[in-house]
């Protein structure tokens, strides 16, 4: 007989939600397995206490789970535990050793489990202008992972509501046809909203200040964003940069880093990526969108406790990329060797 294990977080209590995740979670399951429904015997579902709007065994039954034997439980309460999470043992027969077993672990609950992640997430945050992008760029064409640009969707997200002249404060509705994707050409990354390329409007300073003080501070926003962000990820291996990558959006990230520099380095970085500017107003700028990306109530941009910091300035791009690799290499290895439940 087999046992298989998996976890899953819902979104919200809500019985929809609840029962979402679970559904999604035995799918998985069943497809990594190739189990029928007639071979599970048996599946005890346990949920964190903050989940209690459904019984999880009602997502077994909707796909048709109807003769194994099915209970839910509440798990034990640890400390500073994963939250909202779903756990699962499923029993079944299907001919296969227990080796063969594929245990499953999706959205946040990855971080119970990294050493059976099904992809490689490398999160890098930090504030503006210390350079993410030419590193998370040149980390991805080396390792040949996806890079991805979070601050691009705020930016085609600013775009979006300049366009329609509100902001979603005044307006979150019509955060439902506000379709932003990525796509890969030439190895080079495209952002499209509502199937239009504005890879080309999203510098202007303009976007800029709208992304950091008008998008980036709605709840609303992030939510979809986050989603569209962890499904990247789920698939794909990835460097993805921002603000909140390694608190927020990847908490499981095997690899978390931390770029920082002074001031007048990013200043002075800054002011080589872009055409004309001033110093001193390219300084206030990006003075003042540090202050409101670390300051806003959702999200802030924080260092994640199991990050590591880099001071990167008095180091060239390739001594960073060079120390960064190192810690890629190193971190995935680590968490390979290690899983906590
Ligand atoms: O990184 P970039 O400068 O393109 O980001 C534009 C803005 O998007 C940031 O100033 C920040 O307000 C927001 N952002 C965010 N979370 C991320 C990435 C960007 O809030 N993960």
């Amino acid at each position: 007989m087999l046992s298989i294990r998996g976890a899953i977080t819902a979104a919200e209590n809500v019985r929809e939600e609840i029962l979402a995740a679970a559904e999604e979670l035995l799918n998985e399951i069943i497809g990594a397995n190739t189990l029928t429904n007639e071979q599970i015997i048996s599946i005890i579902f346990t949920v964190t206490e903050d989940l209690d709007a459904a019984y999880p065994a009602e997502a077994a039954r909707r796909l048709g789970i109807v003769q194994a034997g099915l209970l839910c439980m509440r798990d034990m309460y640890v400390k500073n535990s994963l939250q909202r999470c779903i756990r699962v043992i499923v029993f079944a027969e299907n001919g296969k050793s227990q080796s063969e077993a594929v245990h499953i672990y999706l959205r946040e609950a990855q971080i119970l489990r990294k050493d059976l992640a099904r992809t490689c997430a490398v999160a890098i945050d930090g504030p503006s202008g210390v350079g993410k992008s030419t590193l998370a760029k040149a980390l991805a064409k080396e390792l040949s992972f996806i890079y991805v640009d979070t601050g691009a969707m705020y930016r085609a997200a600013a775009v979006y509501y300049m366009r329609l002249a509100t902001w979603p404060e005044r307006d979150e509705s019509v955060l439902s046809d506000m379709r932003i994707s990525i796509e890969y050409i030439d190895g080079v990354q495209h952002i499209f909203l509502n199937g239009e390329d504005v890879t080309d409007q999203l510098r202007t300073k303009e976007v800029t200040f709208a992304s950091s003080a008008k998008i980036s501070v709605n709840r609303a926003v992030r939510e979809k964003l986050l989603y569209l962000q962890r499904e990247i990820a789920q698939k794909n291996n990835v460097i993805m940069d921002g603000r909140d990558i390694g608190t927020r959006v990847l908490p499981w990230a095997q690899v978390k880093i931390y770029l920082d520099a002074d001031i007048h380095t990013r200043t002075l970085r800054r002011l080589n990526d872009i055409i004309g500017g001033d110093y001193e107003t390219v300084k206030k700028e990006i003075e003042s969108r540090d202050y409101r990306d670390s300051h806003r109530e959702h999200d802030p941009l924080t260092k994640a406790e199991d990050a590591i910091y880099l001071d990167t300035g008095n180091m060239s791009l390739d001594e960073v990329k060079q120390k960064a690799l190192d810690l890629i290499r190193e971190g995935i290895a680590v968490s390979l060797s290690r899983g906590i439940t």
